[in-house]
């Protein structure tokens, strides 16, 4: 993909650590070329206890728009100008835009996850959710379920506590959803429901493909829908057992695509063609 750069190319870019394995660079560039826009998307490594002065840096330097990855979602809030009443609700943002003085917090993983789930026809309304993991991903997933009320949500995570503390503070926002929290461990004493799953941890991320959060086959028998947020490997073992299980699967690449479809849509204030996100996502390489 070649870009050609002049005096007035607009900057944007991704804060992260660490960053090197980031595809954002390939989509948002994708992006401005097929809406024949001037810009040019990089990514920035911030070292971890810099993050102030790289925002204020930044923004001095005339950069008109950011995403945000680990480790900085939670950490990046307090350098922010104003922050979008979605994103302040679930603690996180993914997507700055630059205001008047300063930048403005969004979230867009929520509706990168509800738009991926859409185009799949996965149906959260009424659903009996699991949500492994209580990471930042999983207050994007837990808090999304919430909004779009599902019947019941259980968090299953290894550290029990952080289950807990999530269910907790999504449930202060959705006060009529029932929000529980379990060790993963306990997993066998789920109710006999069947389910739909979203697996927001790395187990299973390239390149360890060998590890699976949850091994035991009865699990996946109780599973109508599996969702795992990883995209590479495209078929996670998570994925394949509940396949073999004859659940629905779904991966995490479409949410790659959607929330950074919707940082660009924040940034220029306008709605992409869906025949640009379609060609995105037949183009985009991802490997195994
Ligand atoms: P995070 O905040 O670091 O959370 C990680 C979660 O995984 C925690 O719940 C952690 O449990 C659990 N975990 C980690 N190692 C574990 C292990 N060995 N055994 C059991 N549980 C373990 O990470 P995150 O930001 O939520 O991201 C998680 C995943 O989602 C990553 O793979 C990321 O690539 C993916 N993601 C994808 C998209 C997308 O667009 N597709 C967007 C966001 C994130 P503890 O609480 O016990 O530590």
């Amino acid at each position: 993909m070649n870009i050609k750069i002049d005096g007035k190319t607009k900057v944007y870019g991704l804060l992260g650590n660490p960053i090197e394995h980031t595809k954002s660079p390939f989509i948002h560039n994708f992006l401005a070329k097929s809406l024949n826009h001037n810009q040019v998307y990089v990514p920035f490594k911030v070292a971890f206890n810099c993050l102030n002065e790289v925002i204020q840096g930044l923004y001095a330097s005339d950069i008109q728009g950011l995403n945000v990855t680990v480790p900085f979602k939670e950490s990046v809030i307090p350098y922010l100008k104003n922050i979008d009443e979605e994103a302040r609700l679930i603690g996180a943002v993914n997507t700055l835009k630059r205001g008047d003085n300063g930048f403005i917090g969004y979230n867009t993983d929520v509706n990168g996850l509800y738009k991926a789930l859409l185009s799949d026809n996965i149906t959260i309304n009424n659903q009996d959710v699991l949500i492994i993991g209580a990471g930042g991903a999983a207050k994007a997933a837990t808090y999304l379920c919430a909004r779009e009320q599902a019947k019941t949500i259980t968090i299953l995570n290894r550290t029990v506590k952080k289950a807990e503390d999530l269910a907790k503070s999504i449930q202060i926002i959705f006060p009529t959803i029932s929000i529980n929290a379990i060790s993963i461990e306990d997993y066998y004493k789920l109710h006999n429901l069947k389910y739909l799953a979203i697996q927001t941890t790395p187990i299973g991320m390239s390149p360890k493909t060998n590890n699976i959060i949850i091994d035991d086959c009865e699990f996946y028998k109780q599973l109508h829908t599996a969702v795992d947020l990883i995209y590479k490997p495209s078929k996670t073992l998570f994925l394949q057992k509940a396949e073999e299980n004859s659940a629905v699967i779904s991966n995490g690449l479409k949410m790659l695509i959607f929330q950074a479809v919707l940082a660009y849509e924040i940034w220029h204030d306008i709605n992409i063609d869906d025949k640009i996100i379609q060609s995105l996502l037949s183009t985009i390489e991802i490997g195994d």
